[in-house]
Protein backbone atom coordinates (compact mmCIF):
# COMPACT_ATOMS: atom_id res chain seq x y z
CA UNK A 1 0.00 0.00 0.00
CA UNK A 2 1.19 3.33 -0.86
CA UNK A 3 0.01 5.05 2.77
CA UNK A 4 2.01 6.65 4.68
CA UNK A 5 4.59 4.82 7.19
CA UNK A 6 3.57 5.59 10.55
CA UNK A 7 6.92 6.09 11.63
CA UNK A 8 9.66 8.61 10.77
CA UNK A 9 12.62 6.60 8.53
CA UNK A 10 15.43 6.64 10.05
CA UNK A 11 18.18 6.57 7.02
CA UNK A 12 18.00 9.92 4.96
CA UNK A 13 16.40 12.71 7.80
CA UNK A 14 20.19 13.73 8.54
CA UNK A 15 18.29 17.14 9.46
CA UNK A 16 18.58 17.21 13.22
CA UNK A 17 18.46 21.10 12.92
CA UNK A 18 15.36 21.77 10.83
CA UNK A 19 12.46 22.99 12.26
CA UNK A 20 9.89 20.57 10.53
CA UNK A 21 10.15 17.72 8.13
CA UNK A 22 7.63 17.65 4.95
CA UNK A 23 7.65 13.79 3.76
CA UNK A 24 6.47 13.56 0.10
CA UNK A 25 5.01 10.23 -0.36
CA UNK A 26 5.85 9.82 -4.14
CA UNK A 27 3.97 6.40 -4.03
CA UNK A 28 0.95 7.53 -2.78
CA UNK A 29 0.91 9.95 -5.85
CA UNK A 30 1.22 7.23 -8.64
CA UNK A 31 -1.41 5.47 -6.60
CA UNK A 32 -4.13 8.41 -7.26
CA UNK A 33 -2.75 9.19 -10.69
CA UNK A 34 -3.78 5.08 -11.42
CA UNK A 35 -7.13 5.32 -9.56
CA UNK A 36 -8.14 8.36 -11.74
CA UNK A 37 -6.46 7.07 -14.74
CA UNK A 38 -9.01 4.06 -14.46
CA UNK A 39 -12.25 5.47 -13.18
CA UNK A 40 -11.85 8.06 -16.17
CA UNK A 41 -11.89 4.68 -18.47
CA UNK A 42 -10.83 5.66 -22.10
CA UNK A 43 -10.13 9.44 -21.44
CA UNK A 44 -6.92 10.68 -21.32
CA UNK A 45 -5.44 11.46 -17.60
CA UNK A 46 -3.02 14.70 -17.76
CA UNK A 47 -1.75 15.62 -14.97
CA UNK A 48 -1.61 19.13 -13.59
CA UNK A 49 1.70 20.30 -12.16
CA UNK A 50 1.52 24.01 -12.11
CA UNK A 51 2.67 25.79 -9.05
CA UNK A 52 5.10 23.66 -8.75
CA UNK A 53 2.80 20.30 -8.52
CA UNK A 54 1.20 22.57 -5.92
CA UNK A 55 4.04 22.83 -3.90
CA UNK A 56 5.29 19.49 -3.45
CA UNK A 57 8.02 19.57 -6.52
CA UNK A 58 7.43 18.73 -10.07
CA UNK A 59 11.16 17.78 -10.56
CA UNK A 60 10.33 15.10 -8.63
CA UNK A 61 6.62 14.42 -8.78
CA UNK A 62 6.12 14.73 -12.65
CA UNK A 63 8.75 11.85 -13.84
CA UNK A 64 6.66 9.67 -11.22
CA UNK A 65 3.10 10.94 -13.15
CA UNK A 66 4.84 9.75 -16.24
CA UNK A 67 6.13 6.63 -15.29
CA UNK A 68 2.11 5.67 -13.50
CA UNK A 69 1.25 6.61 -17.76
CA UNK A 70 0.59 10.28 -17.56
CA UNK A 71 2.06 11.79 -20.90
CA UNK A 72 0.08 15.22 -21.01
CA UNK A 73 0.82 17.73 -18.42
CA UNK A 74 -0.42 21.38 -17.69
CA UNK A 75 1.05 24.09 -16.48
CA UNK A 76 0.27 27.55 -15.43
CA UNK A 77 3.21 30.00 -16.93
CA UNK A 78 5.21 29.29 -19.94
CA UNK A 79 8.46 29.69 -17.39
CA UNK A 80 7.04 26.34 -15.35
CA UNK A 81 6.75 24.23 -19.02
CA UNK A 82 10.14 25.23 -19.85
CA UNK A 83 11.45 24.03 -16.36
CA UNK A 84 9.26 20.91 -16.57
CA UNK A 85 10.61 20.04 -19.84
CA UNK A 86 13.96 19.07 -18.46
CA UNK A 87 12.42 16.39 -15.91
CA UNK A 88 9.36 14.95 -18.84
CA UNK A 89 10.39 12.51 -21.55
CA UNK A 90 10.43 14.19 -25.19
CA UNK A 91 7.39 12.17 -25.86
CA UNK A 92 5.54 14.35 -22.82
CA UNK A 93 3.22 16.73 -24.18
CA UNK A 94 2.97 19.82 -21.87
CA UNK A 95 0.37 22.36 -22.34
CA UNK A 96 0.73 26.45 -21.03
CA UNK A 97 -2.80 27.45 -19.15
CA UNK A 98 -2.32 30.88 -19.78
CA UNK A 99 -1.36 30.95 -23.37
CA UNK A 100 1.44 32.93 -25.22
CA UNK A 101 1.44 36.42 -24.10
CA UNK A 102 2.92 38.77 -26.23
CA UNK A 103 6.42 38.26 -27.88
CA UNK A 104 6.37 34.32 -26.48
CA UNK A 105 5.11 32.05 -28.93
CA UNK A 106 8.91 31.34 -30.31
CA UNK A 107 9.81 30.08 -26.61
CA UNK A 108 6.86 28.02 -26.76
CA UNK A 109 8.40 26.43 -30.14
CA UNK A 110 11.43 26.36 -29.23
CA UNK A 111 10.86 24.29 -26.14
CA UNK A 112 8.16 21.85 -27.48
CA UNK A 113 5.59 23.74 -25.17
CA UNK A 114 1.86 23.66 -26.57
CA UNK A 115 -0.15 26.83 -25.95
CA UNK A 116 -4.19 27.21 -24.09
CA UNK A 117 -5.17 30.03 -26.57
CA UNK A 118 -7.71 31.30 -24.70
CA UNK A 119 -8.53 35.19 -26.62
CA UNK A 120 -8.66 36.57 -29.96
CA UNK A 121 -4.97 38.23 -29.49
CA UNK A 122 -3.45 34.65 -28.62
CA UNK A 123 -5.06 33.44 -31.23
CA UNK A 124 -4.17 35.76 -33.90
CA UNK A 125 -0.42 35.80 -32.24
CA UNK A 126 -0.68 32.15 -32.37
CA UNK A 127 -1.68 32.29 -36.31
CA UNK A 128 0.80 34.62 -37.19
CA UNK A 129 3.62 32.86 -35.75
CA UNK A 130 3.01 29.79 -37.79
CA UNK A 131 2.80 31.91 -40.76
CA UNK A 132 6.38 32.76 -39.69
CA UNK A 133 6.91 29.27 -39.12
CA UNK A 134 5.97 28.02 -42.40
CA UNK A 135 4.17 24.90 -41.00
CA UNK A 136 0.89 24.20 -39.05
CA UNK A 137 1.28 24.77 -35.35
CA UNK A 138 -0.52 23.15 -32.55
CA UNK A 139 -2.41 24.41 -30.00
CA UNK A 140 -5.30 23.92 -27.85
CA UNK A 141 -8.24 26.32 -27.31
CA UNK A 142 -9.93 27.21 -24.43
CA UNK A 143 -13.44 28.77 -24.51
CA UNK A 144 -15.49 30.34 -21.26
CA UNK A 145 -18.66 28.38 -20.53
CA UNK A 146 -19.11 30.17 -17.57
CA UNK A 147 -17.00 30.80 -15.22
CA UNK A 148 -15.77 34.25 -16.91
CA UNK A 149 -12.24 33.79 -16.17
CA UNK A 150 -10.33 32.03 -19.48
CA UNK A 151 -11.19 31.47 -22.47
CA UNK A 152 -13.19 32.92 -25.84
CA UNK A 153 -16.77 34.26 -25.66
CA UNK A 154 -20.20 32.98 -27.36
CA UNK A 155 -19.26 35.90 -29.58
CA UNK A 156 -15.39 34.66 -30.75
CA UNK A 157 -16.52 31.31 -31.67
CA UNK A 158 -18.85 32.52 -33.92
CA UNK A 159 -16.03 34.95 -35.67
CA UNK A 160 -13.96 32.04 -36.08
CA UNK A 161 -16.51 30.25 -37.31
CA UNK A 162 -17.90 33.06 -39.64
CA UNK A 163 -14.17 33.48 -41.10
CA UNK A 164 -11.77 29.94 -40.68
CA UNK A 165 -8.75 31.55 -42.40
CA UNK A 166 -8.71 33.30 -38.20
CA UNK A 167 -7.06 29.47 -37.32
CA UNK A 168 -5.54 29.28 -40.63
CA UNK A 169 -1.69 27.49 -39.44
CA UNK A 170 -3.15 26.27 -35.99
CA UNK A 171 -3.47 22.51 -35.58
CA UNK A 172 -6.47 22.25 -32.67
CA UNK A 173 -5.73 19.71 -30.51
CA UNK A 174 -7.82 20.06 -28.06
CA UNK A 175 -10.94 22.31 -27.28
CA UNK A 176 -11.35 22.98 -23.04
CA UNK A 177 -13.11 24.62 -20.63
CA UNK A 178 -13.36 24.80 -17.12
CA UNK A 179 -15.75 23.71 -14.55
CA UNK A 180 -16.82 26.90 -11.84
CA UNK A 181 -18.74 24.41 -9.56
CA UNK A 182 -17.68 21.10 -10.05
CA UNK A 183 -16.84 20.52 -5.96
CA UNK A 184 -20.94 21.13 -5.67
CA UNK A 185 -22.34 18.09 -7.76
CA UNK A 186 -26.38 19.69 -7.06
CA UNK A 187 -24.92 22.76 -8.72
CA UNK A 188 -26.96 23.59 -12.14
CA UNK A 189 -23.98 25.65 -13.27
CA UNK A 190 -22.61 21.89 -14.28
CA UNK A 191 -24.42 20.58 -16.59
CA UNK A 192 -25.16 24.37 -18.04
CA UNK A 193 -21.14 24.47 -18.83
CA UNK A 194 -21.04 20.92 -20.52
CA UNK A 195 -23.87 22.03 -22.65
CA UNK A 196 -22.54 25.53 -23.60
CA UNK A 197 -19.03 23.03 -24.00
CA UNK A 198 -20.80 21.31 -26.66
CA UNK A 199 -22.62 23.67 -28.49
CA UNK A 200 -19.12 26.17 -28.54
CA UNK A 201 -16.80 22.91 -29.69
CA UNK A 202 -19.52 22.08 -32.55
CA UNK A 203 -18.55 25.36 -34.38
CA UNK A 204 -14.76 24.99 -34.06
CA UNK A 205 -12.59 22.73 -35.59
CA UNK A 206 -13.24 18.76 -34.55
CA UNK A 207 -11.00 18.10 -32.01
CA UNK A 208 -10.63 15.90 -28.48
CA UNK A 209 -12.76 18.06 -25.77
CA UNK A 210 -11.88 18.69 -22.07
CA UNK A 211 -14.22 20.07 -19.30
CA UNK A 212 -12.98 18.40 -15.56
CA UNK A 213 -10.17 18.95 -13.22
CA UNK A 214 -10.48 16.82 -10.30
CA UNK A 215 -13.44 17.21 -9.42
CA UNK A 216 -15.57 16.76 -12.57
CA UNK A 217 -14.16 13.74 -12.88
CA UNK A 218 -16.31 12.59 -9.53
CA UNK A 219 -19.54 13.99 -11.48
CA UNK A 220 -19.34 10.91 -13.54
CA UNK A 221 -18.21 10.33 -17.01
CA UNK A 222 -20.75 12.32 -18.89
CA UNK A 223 -17.94 14.90 -17.52
CA UNK A 224 -14.67 13.27 -18.65
CA UNK A 225 -14.90 13.66 -22.52
CA UNK A 226 -11.84 13.10 -24.31
CA UNK A 227 -9.20 14.00 -21.99
CA UNK A 228 -9.27 15.03 -17.55
CA UNK A 229 -7.19 17.54 -16.53
CA UNK A 230 -6.97 16.56 -12.32
CA UNK A 231 -4.48 18.51 -10.06
CA UNK A 232 -5.18 18.58 -6.56
CA UNK A 233 -6.67 14.66 -6.57
CA UNK A 234 -3.25 13.48 -7.42
CA UNK A 235 -2.06 15.38 -4.36
CA UNK A 236 -4.87 14.10 -2.22
CA UNK A 237 -7.10 16.62 -1.83
CA UNK A 238 -10.89 15.86 -1.54
CA UNK A 239 -12.14 15.51 -4.58
CA UNK A 240 -15.83 16.76 -2.55
CA UNK A 241 -15.44 17.92 1.08
CA UNK A 242 -19.26 16.32 1.62
CA UNK A 243 -18.19 12.46 1.03
CA UNK A 244 -15.15 10.63 2.73
CA UNK A 245 -12.05 11.19 0.17
CA UNK A 246 -11.25 8.59 -1.59
CA UNK A 247 -7.44 9.60 -2.59
CA UNK A 248 -4.23 8.21 -0.65
CA UNK A 249 -3.23 11.35 1.47
CA UNK A 250 0.80 12.28 -0.43
CA UNK A 251 2.45 14.56 2.29
CA UNK A 252 3.05 14.33 6.23
CA UNK A 253 4.34 17.65 7.83
CA UNK A 254 5.89 17.09 11.29
CA UNK A 255 7.44 19.87 13.10
CA UNK A 256 10.06 19.82 16.09
CA UNK A 257 9.74 20.01 19.62
CA UNK A 258 12.01 22.98 20.80
CA UNK A 259 10.76 23.63 24.27
CA UNK A 260 8.47 22.28 26.70
CA UNK A 261 7.84 24.52 29.32
CA UNK A 262 4.71 24.67 31.91
CA UNK A 263 2.59 27.79 32.89
CA UNK A 264 0.11 28.39 35.41
CA UNK A 265 -3.46 29.67 35.70
CA UNK A 266 -3.39 33.13 33.89
CA UNK A 267 -0.15 33.07 32.35
CA UNK A 268 -0.63 33.98 28.74
CA UNK A 269 0.94 32.85 25.39
CA UNK A 270 1.88 34.00 22.33
CA UNK A 271 1.49 37.59 20.77
CA UNK A 272 -0.94 39.44 22.29
CA UNK A 273 -1.12 37.34 24.97
CA UNK A 274 -4.81 36.47 23.47
CA UNK A 275 -4.56 32.62 25.37
CA UNK A 276 -4.42 32.37 29.23
CA UNK A 277 -4.14 29.39 31.27
CA UNK A 278 -7.21 28.78 33.48
CA UNK A 279 -4.77 26.10 35.34
CA UNK A 280 -1.56 24.52 35.26
CA UNK A 281 -0.50 23.12 32.03
CA UNK A 282 2.35 21.82 29.83
CA UNK A 283 3.16 23.56 26.39
CA UNK A 284 5.41 22.37 23.69
CA UNK A 285 7.12 25.26 21.17
CA UNK A 286 7.62 24.14 17.51
CA UNK A 287 9.88 25.14 14.95
CA UNK A 288 7.42 25.79 12.34
CA UNK A 289 5.50 29.50 11.57
CA UNK A 290 3.67 31.30 9.02
CA UNK A 291 7.03 32.01 7.19
CA UNK A 292 7.43 28.43 6.40
CA UNK A 293 3.77 28.83 5.09
CA UNK A 294 1.92 27.47 7.96
CA UNK A 295 -1.11 29.81 8.04
CA UNK A 296 -1.77 32.30 10.48
CA UNK A 297 -5.02 31.99 10.54
CA UNK A 298 -5.35 28.26 11.23
CA UNK A 299 -4.98 28.81 15.12
CA UNK A 300 -8.13 29.30 16.13
CA UNK A 301 -9.64 25.03 16.05
CA UNK A 302 -6.04 24.19 14.59
CA UNK A 303 -4.33 21.22 16.27
CA UNK A 304 -1.18 19.12 15.98
CA UNK A 305 -1.25 15.14 16.77
CA UNK A 306 0.91 12.89 18.85
CA UNK A 307 -0.55 9.27 18.13
CA UNK A 308 -3.97 9.86 19.36
CA UNK A 309 -3.25 12.66 21.34
CA UNK A 310 -4.41 15.87 19.94
CA UNK A 311 -2.22 18.74 20.83
CA UNK A 312 -4.46 22.38 20.55
CA UNK A 313 -2.42 25.25 19.30
CA UNK A 314 -2.25 27.95 21.83
CA UNK A 315 -2.43 31.47 21.38
CA UNK A 316 -1.28 33.15 17.61
CA UNK A 317 1.05 31.28 15.61
CA UNK A 318 4.32 33.42 15.45
CA UNK A 319 6.41 33.84 12.05
CA UNK A 320 9.09 30.63 12.93
CA UNK A 321 6.94 29.21 15.89
CA UNK A 322 3.75 27.92 17.12
CA UNK A 323 2.79 26.91 20.69
CA UNK A 324 0.49 23.68 21.66
CA UNK A 325 -0.82 22.61 24.37
CA UNK A 326 0.73 18.94 25.74
CA UNK A 327 -0.79 18.88 29.04
CA UNK A 328 -2.60 15.45 28.07
CA UNK A 329 0.74 13.58 26.99
CA UNK A 330 2.42 11.57 29.67
CA UNK A 331 5.89 12.32 30.53
CA UNK A 332 7.51 9.10 29.74
CA UNK A 333 6.16 9.76 26.24
CA UNK A 334 6.60 13.48 25.77
CA UNK A 335 10.42 13.09 27.02
CA UNK A 336 10.52 10.43 24.03
CA UNK A 337 9.19 12.55 21.56
CA UNK A 338 10.90 15.07 19.04
CA UNK A 339 8.36 15.80 16.39
CA UNK A 340 4.98 16.17 16.57
CA UNK A 341 2.64 15.51 13.21
CA UNK A 342 0.85 19.26 11.81
CA UNK A 343 -0.71 17.00 8.94
CA UNK A 344 -0.44 13.56 9.09
CA UNK A 345 -2.62 10.29 9.83
CA UNK A 346 -4.98 12.42 12.61
CA UNK A 347 -5.30 15.20 10.46
CA UNK A 348 -5.63 15.69 6.52
CA UNK A 349 -4.41 18.95 4.32
CA UNK A 350 -8.07 19.49 4.19
CA UNK A 351 -8.26 19.11 7.63
CA UNK A 352 -5.97 21.74 8.26
CA UNK A 353 -7.16 24.02 5.64
CA UNK A 354 -10.33 24.27 7.51
CA UNK A 355 -9.24 25.55 11.00
CA UNK A 356 -7.98 28.27 8.85
CA UNK A 357 -10.68 28.95 7.15
CA UNK A 358 -9.38 27.94 3.35
CA UNK A 359 -8.70 25.28 1.19
CA UNK A 360 -6.22 22.47 0.62
CA UNK A 361 -4.78 23.67 -2.36
CA UNK A 362 -4.12 26.90 -0.34
CA UNK A 363 -2.41 25.09 2.72
CA UNK A 364 -0.92 22.66 -0.24
CA UNK A 365 0.79 25.46 -2.29
CA UNK A 366 1.50 27.71 0.58
CA UNK A 367 3.99 25.15 2.92
CA UNK A 368 7.10 26.70 1.93
CA UNK A 369 10.68 25.92 0.81
CA UNK A 370 11.66 25.75 4.30
CA UNK A 371 11.52 22.54 5.52
CA UNK A 372 13.30 19.88 5.24
CA UNK A 373 11.65 17.63 2.40
CA UNK A 374 11.66 14.08 2.27
CA UNK A 375 10.75 12.25 -0.79
CA UNK A 376 9.33 8.41 0.16
CA UNK A 377 9.73 6.47 -3.08
CA UNK A 378 7.28 4.26 -4.66
CA UNK A 379 7.42 0.95 -3.13
CA UNK A 380 8.84 -1.21 -5.34
C1 LIG B 1 -5.68 24.25 -11.92
C2 LIG B 1 -6.45 23.75 -13.07
C3 LIG B 1 -6.78 22.39 -13.17
C4 LIG B 1 -6.56 21.42 -12.04
O1 LIG B 1 -7.55 21.67 -11.09
P1 LIG B 1 -7.72 20.73 -9.78
O2 LIG B 1 -8.96 21.22 -9.16
O3 LIG B 1 -6.51 20.99 -8.94
O4 LIG B 1 -7.79 19.34 -10.25
C5 LIG B 1 -7.38 21.94 -14.33
N1 LIG B 1 -7.68 22.80 -15.34
C6 LIG B 1 -7.42 24.12 -15.27
C7 LIG B 1 -7.79 24.99 -16.40
C8 LIG B 1 -6.82 24.64 -14.13
O5 LIG B 1 -6.58 25.95 -14.05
Amino acid sequence: MPDLPSTLPTSGWAAPGAGALLEISLGAIAANYDMLNARTGSAICAAVVKADAYGLGARQVAPVLEQAGANVFFVAHLEEGVRLRAHVSPRARILVLHGPMPGTPRDFTGHDLCPVLNSMEQIADWRAHARRAGSPLPAAIQVDTGMSRFGLSLVDVETLAADPALLAGIGTRLVMSHLACADTPTSPANAMQRARLLDMAARLPEAPLALSASSGIFLGPDYHFDLVRPGAALYGLTPDAARPNPLHPTVRLRARIVQVRTIGAGDGVGYGLTWRASGPRRIATLGIGYADGFLRHGADGGCAWLGEYRLPILGRISMDSTTIDVSDVPDAVLDATTHVDMIGPRHSVDDVARCAGTIGYEVLTALGSRFHRAYLPQAA
